[in-house]
């Protein structure tokens, strides 16, 4: 079935079929695999002490465990799940944590430990080890290198680097081959999520896990992405600069809110409009028209409140 008022997803924008119980495992590289239900993604190392997973969305749920059941099988190694690396605090990409019990060992930044405990969901038990900037995690003659970078998508939003695996996992910033949905990808720090594609950059990986949608990604993903943001950028400061508000607060008054919808909506029209021209038939879902005004509109008030000026000073 298809959706009849909106673009067909191009088959590169689609990762591989998943199975009778909804899931695909793929090898990431030597012992390194993730799991998608087509949506969401996770990851896991299966090492021969034990397998470390990373993130456990409750969309893919008992089938991380069966995902792993199905590679310790083949590979002849332990299917004990023994730590569990939280990307982010996020429940979507979380909420499946307590499936694996108390005894396993959690990691997270210690911003997802203070969130996870704020937000008290037994499903998603805050992580026992936590690190402020860097931590390396060493389990089977593997090496992981967690690092955090400043906020973007969430305060706590960790880079996940697997030197020996030529992979970077980092989530929630850029969809493969997709555009982001809603309000940068529902994005709390603007700034912070603009810039994080060029820290995923100056790492060296070839696969780059983004923990939706079911494929892996490139480096040339995370280019265009970068490249769909900077054009919104430009195109806000161009609007921002060329839309005049003094009419609509002049056809509004005394109403001033109304003036800075008629203001701010022609920005953002201006804004997005040639930015979905461009990215349909580029990025998937670019023609959900939504998608991308909200992310022009963050981007425009990011550049208003953030960067500056947030308006002319009064003479
Ligand atoms: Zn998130």
């Amino acid at each position: 079935m298809t959706s009849p008022e909106y673009a067909p997803i191009p088959p590169s924008a689609l990762g591989p079929a998943v199975n009778d119980q909804g899931y695909y495992v793929g090898r990431v590289e030597r012992n390194l695999y993730y799991v998608t239900d087509s949506v969401y993604q996770a990851a896991f190392l299966a090492t021969p002490d034990g397998v470390v997973m990373f993130d456990a969305p409750p969309s893919i749920g008992h089938n991380l465990q069966r995902a792993v059941d199905e590679v310790a099988a083949a590979e002849g190694v332990s299917n004990k799940v023994t730590h569990l690396v939280y990307s982010h605090h996020h429940d979507d990409h979380s909420g499946a944590s307590s499936l694996f019990g108390g005894d396993v060992v959690r990691i997270g930044h210690e911003e997802t430990k203070r969130l996870l405990l704020r937000d008290g969901n037994p499903a998603r038990p805050a992580p026992d080890i936590t690190f402020a900037d860097q931590y390396t995690l060493e389990v089977g003659g593997e090496r992981v290198e967690l690092a955090w970078h400043g906020p973007n998508h969430s305060p706590d939003n960790i880079y996940i680097h697997f030197p020996g695996h030529d992979t970077l996992m980092f989530i929630d910033v850029v969809n493969a081959g997709w555009v982001p949905i809603y309000n940068t990808n529902l994005s709390e720090d603007v700034p912070g999520y603009m810039g994080a594609p060029a820290i995923a950059l100056s790492y060296p990986w070839t696969h780059f896990i983004c923990g939706h949608l079911g494929r892996l990604a490139t480096r040339d993903d995370v280019a265009v992405h970068q490249q769909y943001i900077a054009d919104i950028e430009a195109s806000a400061r161009e609007a921002l600069a060329s839309v005049d508000p003094v009419p609509f607060y002049t056809a509004a008054w005394p109403n001033f809110w109304a003036g800075v919808k008629g203001h701010l909506d022609a920005v953002t029209e201006r804004t997005a409009a040639p930015v979905v021209a461009k990215y349909t038939g580029v990025l998937a879902a670019a023609d959900i028209e939504i998608f991308t005004y909200t992310t022009s509109f963050a981007i425009m008030q990011s550049l208003r409140l953030d960067s500056g000026p947030s308006g002319p000073v009064h003479p």
